[in-house]
């Protein structure tokens, strides 16, 4: 009975003194809500149908009207059709080195389609409706991305319709040529710049934009939600680059509105 005591004491104040576990650190703690948001929320996945049931109607509403070009619609690529948050968990586990470690997760074609657009690019095309992908993927990931977005199903997955970045992040001269010979009815993307050429907009130029532009979302500017990266997260640092993450902090905390 007196060892027992002994024994029970000991465990005590070994428990009392030893330091509790130090968390592991993450490469990117940052990104962490963000990602699972959008990975397991049901409300995430919600607005990604919503969006593509409002792109269905307004197609339909276009269907009905008269055009003197062939019609089309033009399609971000990331977060809009194709969901690569895979590689944006990793990033919040270990350290990646862009752009080298983004162009293999593109080669391996594992991304998945977002809820709805499969759908709906189908029916889209099924209405004689041409889809113009238009990415800033490089054009080193144009075979990876073409085959992935061949595996998923996709309508208009090759050369002629998936148009990479060249020589400007701008897609605006991509927009032109299309528009050139077609009468695009919709734009699909998860950034303002998949419908405006905002450039590196301030946040307040971006705000003001979507202000000017408040009547074409909805009609013919159809957004997806992206809480984990785009041109959004960048204006919060002015675009610059070789900030440390400290810097990166700081000016994330600049933004903050309270009371
Ligand atoms: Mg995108």
């Amino acid at each position: 009975m007196k060892n027992l005591w002994f024994i029970l004491i000991s465990l005590i104040i070994v428990g009392c003194t030893t330091p509790a576990p130090q968390a592991t650190p993450l490469n990117d703690e940052s990104m962490l809500l963000s990602v699972l948001w959008t990975q397991t929320s049901a409300e995430y996945q919600a607005l990604a149908h919503q969006a593509y049931n409002l792109a269905h109607l307004r197609l339909d509403a276009s269907l009905t009207r008269p055009h003197s070009k062939p019609l089309a619609i033009i399609a971000d690529i990331d977060e809009t059709v194709l969901n690569n948050t895979f590689y944006n968990a990793k990033e919040i586990l270990v350290k990646q080195h862009y752009p080298d470690d983004f162009y293999a997760w593109i080669d391996s074609a594992r991304g998945l389609a977002i809820p709805g657009a499969l759908k709906f690019t189908t029916y889209a095309a099924s209405k004689g409706v041409t889809i113009f992908y238009v990415t800033n993927r490089r054009t080193r990931g144009a075979e990876g991305t073409i085959r992935n977005l061949r595996k998923l199903g996709f309508p208009n997955a090759d050369s002629a319709h998936v148009l990479m970045k060249t020589n400007t992040s701008s897609k605006e001269p991509r927009r032109q040529r299309i528009m050139a010979d077609y009468d695009v009815v919709l734009l699909l993307g998860d950034n303002l710049v998949d419908f405006i050429d905002a450039g590196k907009a301030s946040v307040a130029e971006r705000s003001a934009l979507v202000d000017e532009h408040r009547d074409d979302f909805g009609n013919r500017f159809i957004i997806l939600p992206n809480p984990m990266h785009g041109s959004w997260k960048k204006a919060l640092y002015n675009f610059k680059t070789n900030l440390t993450p400290e810097d990166i902090r700081k000016q994330y905390l600049s933004h903050l509105q309270t009371f």
